[in-house]
This record gives C-alpha cells, sequence and structure tokens, in this order.
C-alpha cells in the first residue's frame, strides 16, 4: 500500500455535501484539504451536448455503475437479498457533482415538526399511536436552531419561490403550511406551465391553498453571496438525469467548483474508491487516521489526514462505517447497535394520470416547475378519521416531458396495446397526459435496515450493502388516502379520463420513486440512540464527520438536499468555529 503525505482534512464523496464542506473549509481556514471521488471530474460544458434522452435518462450515462457496485435487498430478515442489477427505484450519482448534477432542483423546507417527530407524535396522538416496529425518534435539534442555515443554503443557491410564513406572518400565494421563514426567497418562482396552471385553478376551486414548487433553477440573472453568477432557465425540460448546459439549475460543479478552485489549500482527486477508514486506539480516546482508497489504475492508498468526512451519499457512508468497524453496526434481532438502523425512503407516487382533450404543452418545463399543494402534509390536517400517521404533498410539475419515457401513456378506454391503432391514440394522447404525483413521509421501522451481504461482493471484493426495506400499513392506507385526493384533483383539471395508481403492496425496485433515500448514520441527542451528534460528529470517534442523508432518523415529504445543506452549513461552523479551536465533543 502507497502511503501518501499527511493533510489536515479528507472528504469523502465530491456531491453537494462533500463539496459544500470544502468550501467553506477551504475558504476561512489554511488547512490542507483534499476530496477524494470515485467517479469522473465534471463541469458544466460538459453538458453542451447533453439533450440526448437515450443517453442520458434511458441509459442513465450520469449515474453510478453498477456492475462496479451496487446493494443487494429484500423485504424481510426471512429472505435472501439479491444485488439490483439494474437501476430502478433510486439514482445514485457518481462524478464530481454526485447527483447533484442530475436532480431536478426542487428545494422545499422540511416541516418544522419532523425535527421532533417523535415526541410531538406522542404528545398529540399518545405512544399507543405509533405503528408496531416504529422506530420514530426526534433529531435532537429544531427547525428554529436550523432556520438561519436553510436561509443561508436558499441564498447560496439562489432559491426561487414564495414564501408562505415570513416570521409567523402568512402570505398568500405562498406555502401556508410551512415552517416561518425569516426573509422571502432570493428569487421569484420560475413560470407557471399550463399544466401546473390548470392544477392551480382546480386546488383553488377545491378550497386547497396551492403555491410554486420551490426551485434551484433560476427564473433571472442570480449572484450569490460567494460572488458565483448564473443566468436564468430557458425552460428546455432536459434538467432532471442531465447536466444544464447553461448552468441555469445550481449544481455542485458550477455553484462550489468554481469558488473551491481558487483556493490552493484544496484539491480534488477523481477516480479515487475509498475502501476503509482507518481509526485506533490512542491515549484511551479513539482517532480516526485517514482513509484507504483504490486510484482508477488499482493501486491501493493510504491517505493519512487528522480530519475525515464521509460524503458519500447514505448507501456509501453507511457501508463505510460498516466495513471499517466504524460504531456499533445495529442488529434488529436484540434492537443494540447503530449504524444501519433507520433506513427510509419516501413515497412518492404518480397518484393520478389524467386525459385531457386539448394538448397540455408538456414538451417544455424546468426541473423544479410546477404547483404544490400542501393540505394533505405531515400533520397539517385532521387525521382523526384516518387510520395512518403523517402525510405529504401532491404536486403537478412540468419538468418537460421527452418522447421516449412519456409516449404509450393511453387510458383505460383505450383497449388495443399493439399496432397502428395504439401508434394512433400514442400520439393523440403524448401531449394530452399528465401525472399528478405524491410525495409522502415514510416511517422508520426497526425491521427496515442496512448492513453486509453475506453473499454478494463489489469489484473490489469488499461485501455488498444489503438493504432490508419494504412498506408497511401505515404507507399503504397513507398512498390510498392520497391518491383519492389526487383524483380528486385530476377530476376538477378537467381530464376526461383518470387513470388512479395501483394500490402500494411491496416496495417496488423497478419503478422510479426518487434518490431520497436516508439513515445508516443516523443523528440524534445521545450515543444510544444515535451514529452522529446534531453536527454530523461521530460519537465514538471525534475527528469522524458523517455528512448527508444518512443522518435523517426518518424522511420528510419534502426533497432533502436543502436541509442536508443547512445542517453542514452549522456543521462546518462548529469544525471552524470550535472544533478546530479545541478539538472534541462538539454536543
Ligand atoms: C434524478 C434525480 C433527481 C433528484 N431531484 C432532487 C430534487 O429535486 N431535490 C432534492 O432535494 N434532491 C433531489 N435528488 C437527490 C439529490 O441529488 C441528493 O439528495 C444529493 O445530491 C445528495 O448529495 P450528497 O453530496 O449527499 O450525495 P451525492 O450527490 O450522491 O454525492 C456523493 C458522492 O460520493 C461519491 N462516492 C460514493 N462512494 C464513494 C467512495 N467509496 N469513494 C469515493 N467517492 C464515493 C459518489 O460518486 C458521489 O459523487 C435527486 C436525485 C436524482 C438522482
Amino acid at each position: 500500500m502507497r502511503l501518501l503525505p499527511a493533510v489536515d482534512v479528507v472528504i469523502v464523496g465530491g456531491g453537494w455535501a462533500g463539496l459544500l464542506m470544502a468550501k467553506e473549509l477551504g475558504s476561512r481556514t489554511s488547512l490542507s484539504i483534499v476530496v477524494l471521488e470515485r467517479g469522473e471530474p465534471r463541469k458544466t460544458e460538459d453538458y453542451a451536448d447533453s439533450m440526448d434522452e437515450l443517453d442520458y435518462s434511458i441509459r442513465l450515462r450520469m449515474m453510478q455503475d453498477l456492475s462496479q457496485e451496487t446493494v443487494a435487498l429484500r423485504y424481510s430478515r426471512k429472505q435472501r437479498a439479491l444485488p439490483l442489477r439494474q437501476h430502478g427505484s433510486f439514482l445514485p450519482g457518481a462524478g464530481v457533482g454526485g447527483a447533484g448534477e442530475h436532480w431536478n432542483a426542487t428545494v422545499p423546507r422540511f416541516q418544522p415538526d419532523i425535527f421532533e417527530l417523535r415526541s410531538r407524535t406522542i404528545a398529540k396522538y399518545g405512544a399507543s399511536a405509533l405503528p408496531e416496529d416504529c422506530a420514530m425518534q426526534d433529531w435532537g435539534i429544531t427547525y428554529d436552531e436550523l432556520e438561519p442555515y436553510y436561509t443561508r443554503a436558499d441564498l447560496m443557491l439562489g432559491s426561487c419561490g414564495k414564501a408562505g410564513n415570513i416570521r409567523g406572518k402568512l402570505m398568500d400565494g405562498g406555502n401556508i403550511f410551512e415552517g416561518w421563514r425569516s426573509a422571502e426567497y432570493p428569487n421569484p418562482a420560475t413560470k407557471v406551465p399550463y399544466f401546473s396552471a390548470l392544477f392551480q385553478d382546480a386546488a383553488r376551486s377545491l378550497g386547497y391553498h396551492p403555491y410554486p414548487n420551490p426551485g434551484a433553477t433560476l427564473s433571472r440573472a442570480y449572484t450569490n453571496p460567494d460572488g458565483i453568477a448564473r443566468g436564468a432557465c430557458a425552460y428546455c425540460g432536459f434538467c432532471d438525469r442531465f447536466g444544464c448546459m447553461i448552468g441555469a439549475k445550481a449544481q455542485p460543479t458550477n455553484t462550489l467548483l468554481p469558488v473551491i478552485q481558487k483556493h490552493k489549500n484544496v484539491s480534488l482527486r477523481t477516480g479515487a474508491w475509498v475502501r476503509r477508514v482507518i481509526h485506533d486506539n490512542a491515549g484511551g480516546r479513539r482517532k480516526a487516521r485517514g482513509v484507504t482508497y483504490v486510484t482508477a489504475s488499482g493501486q491501493e492508498v493510504f491517505q493519512p489526514a487528522d480530519v475525515v468526512l464521509l460524503c458519500s451519499w447514505t448507501l456509501s457512508n453507511t457501508k463505510l462505517l460498516l466495513l471499517s468497524g466504524a460504531g456499533d453496526a445495529y442488529d434488529p434481532v436484540i434492537g443494540k447497535g447503530t449504524v444501519g438502523r433507520n433506513l427510509t425512503h419516501q413515497l412518492q407516487i404518480p397518484s393520478a394520470v389524467g386525459f385531457f382533450e386539448q394538448p397540455l404543452n408538456r414538451f417544455m418545463g424546468s426541473g423544479a416547475a410546477g404547483i404544490v399543494i400542501s393540505d394533505f402534509d405531515g400533520d397539517v390536517f385532521d387525521h382523526s378519521k384516518v387510520r395512518f400517521l403523517r402525510g405529504g404533498t401532491i404536486y403537478a410539475m412540468s419538468f418537460g416531458y421527452r418522447p421516449i419515457a412519456s409516449f404509450g401513456v393511453l387510458p383505460a378506454s383505450v383497449k388495443t396495446r399493439w399496432g397502428s391503432e395504439w401508434k394512433k391514440a400514442s400520439l393523440h394522447y403524448y401531449d394530452r397526459a399528465g401525472r399528478i404525483t405524491s410525495s409522502s413521509e415514510h416511517l422508520p421501522y426497526k425491521s427496515n435496515y442496512m448492513d453486509l451481504d453475506p453473499t454478494y461482493k463489489d469489484r473490489l471484493g469488499d461485501p455488498l450493502l444489503r438493504l432490508t426495506l419494504d412498506w408497511r400499513e401505515n404507507e399503504r392506507r397513507m398512498a390510498e388516502f392520497i391518491t383519492a385526493k389526487c383524483v380528486e384533483l385530476t377530476r376538477a383539471m378537467g381530464a376526461k379520463e383518470v387513470l388512479p395508481a395501483a394500490p402500494l403492496e411491496h416496495y417496488d425496485t423497478t419503478r422510479y420513486q426518487s434518490t431520497h433515500l436516508q439513515g445508516g448514520a443516523i443523528m440524534g441527542a445521545t450515543p444510544e440512540e444515535s451514529v452522529v451528534n446534531t453536527y454530523f460528529q461521530h460519537w465514538q470517534i471525534e475527528n469522524l464527520f458523517v455528512l448527508g442523508g444518512s443522518a435523517f432518523p426518518q424522511s420528510a415529504s419534502a426533497n432533502p438536499t436543502l436541509t442536508l445543506l443547512a445542517l453542514a452549513f452549522r456543521s462546518a461552523d462548529a469544525i471552524v468555529d470550535r472544533y478546530l479551536k479545541a478539538p472534541g465533543p462538539l454536543a
């Protein structure tokens, strides 16, 4: 193994979390910092010819190569897991910028009560209301503590939207159910395309409270506090699964990388596949000594460092902790250990497809353009007549429907499924079909968790991460309730026919749901219930920080990235202002 000269900080993963930490620590200190990214280098110019649906969206050019590394999955402990050999329900990124290069850039904040979910739920409904096996818990932090960091993340991204609650004052046209914000969004919402406008009118007619979906694709030219200038969106509709060719969508490569590149103390190594965090006991305290990684040419290297930040997303963060023996692996049988517990996804369902007489102009749009309602989110509605906890948002997005993925969506009244009649009907309905989607919370359960698979290995010979994951009655009932609301809304939009989503059964690995997986290295107020404290600092190894969605004890209905950025800003402040001056536990 080759030994490299020591650095002050090593960061594993070059996505939103890793590059934000590199920017913050690199700009505010003179520490030597190395970012290790397993994938390739990337920059905005690479996307100049990216409007190729087959290459990027169907063949998934930007995603992790599953022949190199994947996960094994099963529904319960009684089953043997099988490796996922094709992408399906989530799409992990690889390469500089990570999944933040090909994301939609929807940037909602979490409902405030998510951070205190267990205590608030029990206070309101009693402990007996928690579903059997539920592992819901508080995060050890409140929304009020996080609000200033949310604001910093919004300013960095140039978030576009309409506030619904500024310091407690409810604002017309915004999300009146959201937590308070200290200021209006940095930029106005993007345009409301026709399909989403139909939804907006229908939602109002039913007495709901529609608002523009918040997004980090710019509605106008904007310069952020780091001096990064980006232009406005052209509504080309090639956003999710693509890098933005004009830099309107906030991506780590156009928002963070240019700042990092100005700092000589930060370097970025690509093709660096990290395998272990090396740690030992010195003077009674366990300390990380650095990481080992394999280069693109296959050489094994040890990179010593004083501080190690794991920013390699939920799955890799958890796998690296388990492979490195960093913390106590969760054992679902005895309920002990913390690493790997509280695996959640998010309940994203195409709840109703409406078929309309008129064309919907859905070929144009922007990754986060759309209209949302939060009337059935979290705990904002009366749960006394429903048999589930929590809820979700409902939305009509207009992110640009592309021909291959959108062709052949037909109403039940079209009986033929092949031949010239099918082609004729598919052409007719191509721009006359529109989907109302819901995004709801996924509660954590003691029996949904991650560990190392005993059978299958990755290309380096390390065990695959094994996901034990399935939906429960709470999710099934919630999906049924929300689907009925979506059908009602689609009818109110004037759809001539409506196709509701099928009832939720088992977790489906083949249908894309979102790349919002959480847990494995969750945060909390005590080491008994969590892997990291609220600064992402490992309870047992104080110079190891584990950042990202891996720290979320449960999923929100909202997309996770803004929250992980807000928490990362808070962690960076704590490291710079406190840890570097007096290394030790931050909480
Ligand atoms: C199609 C799509 C649409 C999305 N839309 C939204 C959205 O609208 N809103 C939202 O909030 N979120 C969205 N997401 C999710 C969002 O992209 C992620 O939450 C976010 O990118 C996570 O950032 P991260 O830095 O934690 O992880 P990542 O972006 O996954 O970055 C982690 C990096 O670590 C690297 N890495 C992993 N393992 C190793 C290793 N062993 N050694 C070295 N490097 C390693 C990876 O290659 C990767 O580059 C979307 C995701 C996808 C795929």
